[in-house]
């Protein structure tokens, strides 16, 4: 065994291993460095993704040709004073970036210094260094990257479609683009449409800056956040609790003007919402964090992405405190009265009543043979359900004062503002009462709020949230269809076309044959929209805006990595939120009926596919508790 030094080469090669992942990682650190020459105006144009080529052009202070070898040339950079890592104020510090770019890629930079009468031009191609010469450029730097890892094959294998290489791309610029508002960006090529974000200025200019990347919408549903706590400045915007994703990829960070994903700061940033927002949703906002560079490392990985905070707990705190703040002024702060001691008489249908703790019924009221084995039934079957989604006569008959118990709701039913009036009736009704009683979620009694059903079971009382129930059982159903023969479909009348952003086009675009699969049929219509032509049977109508644009965010998360199973779950679960009674409409008394007996038939019911509970139940004794009577 002989140990020896790598050579140049092997060393930039393994530092682009972790500099250099994909083609966004490029176009990155090449739009950092023109910001760090102080550029008002940066072009990036890709092709292929950004796969053959990337082009950063920039009106930055240049490079004076006899530095121009040094630049590409490793540990080499104008930015750090007195090797300070400490105190560091631009967004390079590591001299890495180009030799790295070098080593895998076909590099050119021309540059063009204000000192000088002319550019010039080095190109370094697989390691292989040849210039500088003299050449012609106006001002500023031009860096083109070609062939990405042409030099390391084994690594183009670990690269997504043009497409999603592409729209990676699109989010560094925007990340880079909301952080620098005074600065001109446009992103072009022969794979995307082109995108450009005018300079602004003024007062205003960061609001302006996040209406043209995020849009108006979202500026209008946010509320600037402006804090100072200990030297350490928060400011931004803050979308209201009612403006949220189905994912976190809305969520923008920056510290000391770097875009940064941290963990801390999203967790930070959950735990300000943690009261105002449904758990499975995600806030959007975008939020600066101000500080003495001394005061934060952001030396912790080679993509500079991660930073460490001196006083982590400084920083969570200012987020949440100046969060609250702003939602408490905004009215949209829920507060709790609820009495402690009832919390902890409650126990959930999560913690009790996962499917072993319900005995899975046979048959139900409606002839359906359900089993936590047996498929689920047909389509049209569903359709058939006392609880499958309003028309519009029903809806308008429902929206009508008291409609919603007629004649039929009284056989089987009492409420105490409305009496059986027929003794017979009446009768029958209790006996039916009696052994609905008998079952694990009782017999329904009242529905409150047009959101929760209220049933008295032989010891006590369970409250059931109708939406998460609901929810839970059609993504059951549409996971069981799924695996049986796929889920039907139905086509629509006159096509829905939905607008939304390119990438998330495309990004439907790409799953269209897994979104077949579990029944929703679309296609691109032109490059802003979505035509949605079938949607799964099962949903009736749905809001077809709301599921494609959270479709879009789901797929947004996934990578190649996640198994095809795994997503169409996804979806299905996404579908089945849409699919489900919403909370706020009123149900017919049989209608909460058959809720409760299908839950007791389903496995999982106990808890909606996010994991929060479906139901609740208070037992008799803990009620006497309550009242001190025992
Ligand atoms: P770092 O950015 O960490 O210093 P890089 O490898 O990215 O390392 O760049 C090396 C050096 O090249 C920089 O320090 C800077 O002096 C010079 N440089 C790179 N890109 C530009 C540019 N667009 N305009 C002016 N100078 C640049
Ligand atoms: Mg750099």
């Amino acid at each position: 065994m002989t140990i020896r030094q790598l050579s140049d080469h092997a060393i930039n090669q393994i530092a682009a291993g972790e500099v250099i992942e994909r083609p966004a990682s490029v176009v990155k650190e090449l739009v950092e460095n023109a910001l760090d020459a102080g550029a008002a105006r940066i072009g990036v144009s890709t092709a292929a993704g950004g796969k053959t080529l990337i082009r950063v052009d920039d009106d930055g202070c240049g490079i004076p040709g006899e530095q121009l070898a040094l630049a590409v040339e490793r540990h080499c950079t104008s930015k750090l004073s007195e090797d300070d890592l400490f105190d560091i104020r631009s967004l390079g510090f590591r001299g890495e970036a180009l030799p790295s770019i070098g080593a895998i890629a076909r590099l050119a930079m021309t540059s063009r210094h204000a000192s000088e009468t002319h550019a010039w031009t080095i190109r370094v191609e697989g390691g292989r260094k040849d210039g500088p010469a003299p050449a012609s450029h106006a001002g500023g730097t031009q860096v083109e990257v070609r062939d990405l890892f042409f030099a390391t094959p084994a690594r183009l294998k670990f690269l997504k479609t043009d497409r999603a290489e592409g729209a990676a791309v699109t989010d560094v610029v925007r990340r880079l683009a909301l952080a620098n508002p005074a600065v001109r960006f446009e992103l072009s090529g022969s794979d995307r449409q082109t995108t450009t974000y005018a300079a602004a200025s003024g007062e205003r200019a960061l609001e302006a800056r996040i209406a043209q990347v995020m849009g108006t919408d979202f500026v209008d549903n946010a509320r600037p956040v402006n804090a100072v706590r200990e030297g350490v400045r928060l400011h931004g915007l803050a979308g209201l609790p009612t403006f949220h994703k189905a994912n976190s990829l809305s969520q923008f960070f920056f510290v000391n003007g770097r875009p940064v994903r941290d963990k801390l700061l999203m967790s930070a940033l959950r735990g300000a919402y943690a009261d105002v927002l449904a758990r499975d949703r995600h806030p959007v906002s975008v939020l600066f964090i101000e500080l003495d560079p001394r005061q934060v490392d952001v030396n912790v990985h080679p993509a500079k992405a991660d930073v460490r905070f001196r006083d982590a707990q400084l920083v969570r705190g200012l987020i949440v405190g100046a969060l609250r703040q702003v939602f408490a002024e905004a009215g949209h702060l829920a507060s709790s009265h609820t009495a402690r001691a009832a919390m902890a008489s409650f126990s959930t249908g999560y913690a009790a009543g996962s499917s072993a703790g319900l005995r899975p019924a046979t048959s139900d009221h409606y002839g359906y043979q359900r089993s936590a084995t047996s498929p689920a039934p047909a389509s049209s079957d569903w359709r058939a359900s006392p609880f499958r989604p309003l028309d519009a006569a029903e809806a308008h008959a429902q929206a009508a004062p008291a409609s919603g118990f007629g004649e039929a709701a009284q056989a089987g039913f009492e409420t105490l503002d409305m009496p059986s009036a027929d003794a017979r009736a009446h009768a029958q009704a209790s006996e039916a009462t009696e052994e609905r009683q008998s079952r694990p979620l009782g017999a329904a009694r009242a529905q409150v709020h047009a959101t929760y059903i209220i049933s008295q079971t032989e010891d006590g009382l369970v409250i059931v949230d109708q939406h998460a129930a609901h929810e839970r059982l059609v993504y059951e159903r549409l996971k069981a269809e799924l695996a049986v023969r796929g889920v039907a479909r139905q086509g629509l009348l006159i096509p829905e076309i939905v607008e939304l952003p390119q990438e998330d086009v495309a990004r439907l675009a790409e799953r269209a044959e897994e979104l077949e699969a579990v029944g929703l049929v679309l296609e691109p219509f032109g490059p802003g929209a979505i035509a949605v032509r079938e949607t799964p049977a099962m949903l009736g109508q749905i809001d077809i805006r709301g599921l494609v644009t959270d479709l879009a965010d789901d797929l947004a998360e996934w990578d190649s990595s996640t198994r095809l199973r795994e997503r169409l779950d996804h979806v299905a679960a996404t579908m089945a939120c849409h699919g489900s009674v919403r909370a706020g409409r009123r149900l017919r008394p049989e209608e909460m009926d058959a809720l409760l007996r299908e839950m007791e038939a389903t496995p999982n019911s106990g808890q909606c596919n996010h994991g929060r509970p479906t139901w609740i139940s208070l037992k008799l004794s803990d009620i006497e508790r309550l009242f001190g009577r025992k």
